[in-house]
C-alpha cells in the first residue's frame, strides 16, 4: 500500500519536472486514472492476495500444524469434522442463524476463505457469490471442494416431472384439480393434480440461470446416503493436501458413514409404516429426501425462502391441504412461521418444524444438537404427520 502510494506520488512529480504547463494539465488529466488503478491494486491486495504471513495463525511449538479448513455451511463444516477428526480445524464461514440462501460474505469471510488450504463449497447453486471467489483462491493454491459435484443432482424441474416437488406458486400449477393421475417412482399411484406439462417450459427457464444458478437443488446434505458420498469425497480431498493422514481420513469416513447409514435404515423402516407421502413445507429443501423415501413435498415458498407466495398460490396451496386432509403443516427454523401458520388456521391444522439442516439456530446450537439430532428431530415429526 504505502509503495503504492509511493509510486502515485514519483508519477505526478516526475511529469511536473517536464516543465510546461501542458505536461502538468497531462499529469492531472491521468489522476483519475492513477486513482483508479490505485484503487483496483488495492482491492486486488485485498480479494486476490490479501494475507500477509503473520495473519496465519502459527502452531505453538512442537504441535502438529492442523490442515485449515473452510466450510460454507453447517452440514458441510459438521462432516468435515468429523472425517478429518483432530488433523483439521474447520472454520464455518456461516453463522448460525443465517440462511443460506441469502447469506452473502464480508470482507472478514473472504479473509477468512483465503486464510484455508481447503474450501468446502456446497456447490448446485446454493452459494451464488461462489463464483466471484473461486478464481482468487485456486490462484492462490487453496483446495476448492464443490461437495456436490459428482452426485446425482436433480433439477427441481425434474422434481417436479417426478412428482417428488408440487410447487403451487409456479403459474399453472395445476393444483388438486388436475386431472392426470401419475406413477410416482416407486410405482405406486401419485395423487392427481400434478402439472407435468409445465415442466419444459421449466427447464428452459432454469437454462438461463444455470450454472451455478437455481437450476440445480442445492439441498444434497438431506439425503443421508448422498451425505455419505461427500464423506468419502472429503477423506479423498484431505488426504490429497496431508498424504500422512490418509488412514485417520478413511477411518473418518467411514465412521460418519456408518452413522449416517443407520439414519438411513430409521428413515427407510419409519416410511414404510406412512399412511400418506405429501408434507407440506416452506421452500423446496426436501426434493433429495423426497426421492430417497418415496415422499413429496408441497413448497409453498417455491425453490428459495426469499420468495413470498402470492394470494393465489396460498389459495391453491389451502385447496389441496383440504382436499388430502393435511393435519400438519411444516415450518423452517430459519424461516419465519407467518405463512405456515396463515395456512394451517385456515385448514385447521397444526404447525411442526422441518428442519433443511442448512445452518443451525444459535437454540439449537446452545441445546448441542447437531445434524443427526435434527434429522431424527426430523423423521419424528414426519411420522407424526404422515403416519396417522
Ligand atoms: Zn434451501
Amino acid at each position: 500500500m504505502a509503495i503504492k502510494s509511493g509510486q502515485h506520488k514519483g508519477g505526478k512529480t516526475g511529469a511536473i519536472k517536464n516543465g510546461s504547463s501542458k505536461g502538468l494539465m497531462k499529469a492531472l488529466a491521468l489522476l483519475p486514472l492513477f486513482v483508479f488503478l490505485l484503487f483496483t491494486a488495492c482491492l486486488g491486495i485485498f480479494f486476490g492476495g490479501c494475507t500477509k504471513p503473520q495473519q496465519f495463525s502459527a502452531p505453538p511449538a512442537g504441535a502438529q500444524r492442523k490442515v485449515r479448513v473452510v466450510a460454507t455451511i453447517y452440514p458441510l463444516a459438521e462432516f468435515a469434522r468429523q472425517v478429518g477428526g483432530g488433523r483439521v480445524e474447520v472454520t464455518q464461514l456461516l453463522p448460525s442463524g443465517a440462511e443460506p440462501h441469502h447469506w452473502e460474505p464480508s470482507p472478514k469471510d473472504m479473509v477468512k476463505l483465503h486464510q484455508a488450504q481447503i474450501v468446502i463449497f456446497n456447490g448446485a447453486g446454493l452459494e451464488p457469490w461462489a463464483g466471484r471467489v473461486l478464481p482468487s483462491l485456486r490462484a492462490r493454491g487453496i483446495r476448492v471442494v464443490d461437495a456436490a459435484q459428482g452426485l446425482d443432482l436433480l433439477t427441481f424441474a425434474e422434481e417436479k416431472r417426478l412428482g417428488l416437488t408440487i410447487d403451487p406458486g409456479s403459474p399453472g400449477a395445476g393444483g388438486p384439480k388436475g386431472p392426470e393421475e401419475r406413477k410416482d417412482l416407486a410405482g405406486t399411484e401419485a395423487p392427481e393434480g400434478e402439472h407435468h406439462h409445465r415442466h419444459q417450459e421449466d427447464e428452459t427457464a432454469q437454462k438461463k440461470t444455470g450454472s451455478g444458478g437455481f437450476g440445480a437443488d442445492p439441498h444434497v446434505w438431506l439425503d443421508p446416503l448422498l451425505a455419505g458420498e461427500i464423506a468419502s469425497r472429503l477423506a479423498e480431498e484431505f488426504t490429497a493436501v496431508d498424504p500422512a493422514g490418509a488412514a485417520d481420513y478413511e477411518k473418518g469416513a467411514r465412521a460418519l458413514q456408518n452413522q449416517l447409514d443407520r439414519l438411513h435404515q430409521e428413515y427407510a423402516a419409519a416410511v414404510r409404516k406412512f399412511r400418506s407421502r405429501d408434507f407440506v413445507v416452506s421452500h423446496a429443501a426436501f426434493g433429495y429426501l423426497a426421492r430417497r423415501y418415496g415422499l413429496r413435498q408441497v413448497a409453498v415458498l417455491g425453490l428459495s425462502p426469499e420468495q413470498e407466495p402470492d394470494a393465489a398460490t396460498l389459495s391453491r396451496v389451502v385447496d389441496f391441504c383440504r382436499e388430502r386432509e393435511i393435519k400438519y403443516i411444516f415450518f423452517e427454523s430459519l424461516v419465519s412461521p407467518r405463512v405456515a401458520e396463515m395456512i394451517a388456521r385456515e385448514v385447521g391444522a397444526q404447525t411442526l418444524p422441518l428442519t433443511p439442516v442448512g445452518g443451525l439456530t444459535p437454540e439449537e446450537k446452545a441445546r448441542g444438537l447437531d445434524y443427526f439430532a435434527l434429522m431424527r428431530q426430523n423423521l419424528a415429526n414426519l411420522e407424526r404427520a404422515l403416519g396417522e
